[in-house]
């Protein structure tokens, strides 16, 4: 088969997914699929729906048209704050979008207007990551704006965290959110429907033994694909971590010394000779590199160690069993390692469909089959 190939495991996505939902429904909060690291693969948002999601988001407006072309018609939120040069697109392919600046959110109502639509607007507020957000102090007057503007609705507020930061959200952080959400309803009525608490850095505290407030939301990406907590990098429990899996092959393998330099015995005449060390390895050639993916997310088998990567080739050092020139190697990714992988057109997607449950039957006609960007 092909390789570099990423090959995707539907059954752990729906899985995770399914887990998540379940545990974050027994607090009151509703799980939003994130498809920014799949690029909206609609395979995969698929995945994510039959495990029981509210509505799917991305960052990426391409990504949404994707999904839609692939006949997928659930609520798809935009949760990067719409370019002004992508309104039209962002009202006729979403529901909703994320938004922290006035001009883009009223760009959005004229489009919507032009298209007989109204645009759901989420307000997002800065709680100390230092990505996206309004002000705290500035929500409720931007809140009001957004209530009397036709063409758009206001839906909720929500906040990130730990992207930009890394700083997991605390209780703190979160009780802001549920006060911001109430002093809004204080002095515009109650608008507030979604109270969107962050993203899957925001589960270790959504399943504490904290209270939710009025948290009723939270946007997963990484949880329910790599079935881990993006902030220490930890496994979630009863979660896959495998659902994708990096295929490369190799294509040279060599015992090598660890340095060899050119040197010349004698300047005067042009006699070189190369020299080496005596810590000779086993090194092998991967073909693949930092085009196709994140070379230092990647998750190696056991006994092989990553020794360097440049645009087409991953080189690794091997103790005891040399891999055969044409072998194929599979590995783990971490979310960037993925998301580069799943964005690169020189790497092949494999879906193996065969074992989701849709409804509880499994989907005989879902044949293991090779899709390309
Ligand atoms: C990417 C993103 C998410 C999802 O993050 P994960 O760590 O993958 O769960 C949620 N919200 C926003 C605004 C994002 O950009």
């Amino acid at each position: 088969m092909t390789a570099p190939r990423i090959e995707v495991d539907l059954g752990k996505i729906q899985h995770n997914t399914s887990c998540l939902v379940e545990r974050l429904r027994t607090r009151g909060i509703t799980v939003t699929g994130v498809t920014k690291a799949a690029c909206g693969h609609p395979d995969i948002a698929n995945a994510m729906l039959a495990g029981g999601v509210a509505g799917l988001a991305d960052a990426r407006i391409t990504h949404v048209e994707r999904m839609r072309k692939a006949g997928i018609t659930c609520h798809i939120s935009m949760i990067r704050t719409p370019m002004l040069s992508q309104v039209e697109r962002t009202c006729a392919n979403s529901e909703a979008s994320f938004n922290t600046e006035m001009d883009v959110i009223a760009e959005l109502a004229a489009a919507a207007r032009r298209s007989g639509l109204v645009h759901n607007v989420i307000l997002m507020v800065e709680l100390g990551d230092m990505r996206e957000g309004i002000m705290p102090e500035d929500l409720a007057d931007v809140a009001s704006q957004v209530v009397k503007m036709p063409g758009v609705a206001l839906k909720g507020i929500g906040a990130n965290f730990a992207c930009l930061s890394g700083v997991a959200p605390n209780p703190e952080a979160m009780a802001m959110l549920t006060l911001l959400a109430n002093d809004i309803e204080g002095s515009i009525g109650p608008v507030v429907e979604i109270v969107s608490g962050g993203s899957s850095s925001s589960l270790p505290w959504a399943l504490g033994f904290g209270t939710m407030g009025r948290i009723n939301n939270l946007r997963l990406g990484e949880a329910i694909l790599l079935g881990v907590d993006p902030v220490t990098g930890t496994p979630i429990g009863g979660l896959h971590t495998d659902a994708f899996t990096l295929v490369v092959e190799v294509i040279e393998t060599k015992i090598k010394p660890q340095k060899l330099v050119l040197q010349s015995v004698n300047p005067a005449c042009s006699d070189l000779r190369l020299v080496h060390d005596d810590h000779w390895k086993t090194r092998s050639l991967l073909a693949i590199g930092h085009q196709d993916t994140e070379a230092a997310g990647l998750i190696f088998p056991l006994g092989i160690t990553f020794a360097g990567a440049t645009s087409d080739h991953i080189v690794v050092e091997t103790r005891n069993n040399p891999l055969r020139v044409g072998s194929e190697m599979r590995l783990q990714l971490n979310y960037n390692a993925l998301m580069r992988a799943m964005s690169a057109p020189g790497v092949t997607k494999i879906i193996n469909p065969d074992r989701i449950l849709i409804n509880g039957i499994a989907d005989s006609q879902c044949h293991a089959r090779s899709i390309l960007v």
